[in-house]
């Protein structure tokens, strides 16, 4: 197998933090972001100054990159987080949680976000028994995930189903590996997004 990692384990570098990208590769010992915890490039090393500004606008692209959504569908999750009752950096925090690309990759059926957003969007689940192709669609507490019977064959969800034993589903979600079928047990909740994130530091940076 080539070693190459390409540029995209550069992300996790520039970011400081691993966003997990790569699918199975990310839990190895060849995750690049292990084996060289500095940013890319000539300069990656040097400790220089930052500004308050650069820790936020880190801050909010790290987490942005890490669910794969674009500068305008992030403010559009931080707008509805922002007009709702709760704390805004939480709701945030949720609502990209309930992306259906985002549970397909939770629930085991997808290595990574990258991969479910491409299942997704070439059909291959149902919700609730109806197909949905939108990575953005956002589930709800009770909603049933489940792998068409046409794509149960397809090598990534098998693939991706096996790596589970060393991921673990978490708490708000259920898998039936069996049956290839998933619930939503519960939404989620802050204290169920266990990744290093400041969610305040993505708030200050909207409301400059
Ligand atoms: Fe690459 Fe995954 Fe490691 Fe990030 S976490 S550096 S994407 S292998």
């Amino acid at each position: 197998m080539s070693t190459h990692t390409g540029p995209i384990c550069r992300v996790c570098r520039r970011e400081g933090s691993k966003l997990f990208l790569k699918g199975q590769r990310c839990y190895t010992d060849k995750c690049s972001f292990e084996r060289r915890n500095y940013a890319p490039g000539q300069h990656g090393q040097r400790k220089g100054r930052t500004s308050e500004y650069s820790i936020h606008l880190r801050e909010k692209q790290k987490v942005r990159r890490m669910y794969g959504v674009s500068e305008s569908q992030f403010k559009f999750y931080y707008d509805e987080a922002a007009k709702g009752k709760g704390v805004t950096g939480e709701s945030l925090l949720t609502l990209l949680e309930r992306r259906l690309d985002n549970v397909v990759y939770r629930i085991g059926f997808a290595s990574s976000r990258r991969e479910a957003r491409l299942l997704v969007s070439h059909g291959h689940f149902l919700v609730n028994g109806k197909k949905v192709d939108i990575p953005s669609f956002l589930v709800k507490a009770g909603d049933v995930i489940e792998v068409k019977e046409k794509s149960r064959k397809v090598t990534s969800i098998i693939g991706a189903l096996e790596g589970m034993e060393q991921r673990g589903v978490v708490e708000w979600l259920d898998l039936d590996k069996d049956n290839m079928k998933g619930k939503i047990k519960m939404l989620p909740e802050r204290k169920d997004i266990t990744m290093p994130i400041e969610e305040t530091l993505i708030v200050e940076f909207y409301s400059k």
